[in-house]
């Protein structure tokens, strides 16, 4: 039963790297899309600088939720180092193989999932 547990590790590792790679490279792409709006107000009209404010903030909000998921994908990385991926961090209970799968990074059970969110 060893083997294919570290084998599925493996993978399972090399998908959380992947993603994070993607979300730094974008990170990256977009690392001035907040920077703070200044606007010559010769030329900007105050309609051109309000759409201006509100693209920093949404960019702002897209941002943090990039570092958020980054944070989650690095935890989880870690747990695998840990030798403790794939249990739940509140309970300890073992993580359904199926929520692995759609979320790598998923540090918490379904039941402790669903009572955060409530
Ligand atoms: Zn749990």
């Amino acid at each position: 039963m060893t083997e294919p547990k570290a084998t599925d590790i493996a993978a399972v590792k090399a998908r959380l790297l992947e993603m994070k790679a993607e979300l730094e490279r974008l990170a990256h792409e977009h690392e001035h899309d907040s920077d703070i709006v200044e606007l010559d107000q010769t030329t900007q009209g105050r309609l051109s600088r309000m759409d201006a404010l509100q693209g920093q903030a949404m960019a702002q909000e897209v941002a943090r939720r990039r570092e958020v998921e980054i944070r989650r994908i690095e935890a989880a990385l870690e747990r695998i180092e840990d030798d403790e991926y794939g249990y739940c961090v509140t309970c300890g209970e073992e993580i359904a193989r199926k929520r692995l799968e759609l979320d790598p990074a998923t540090p918490n059970c379904i039941d402790c999932a669903r009572g955060e969110e409530t």
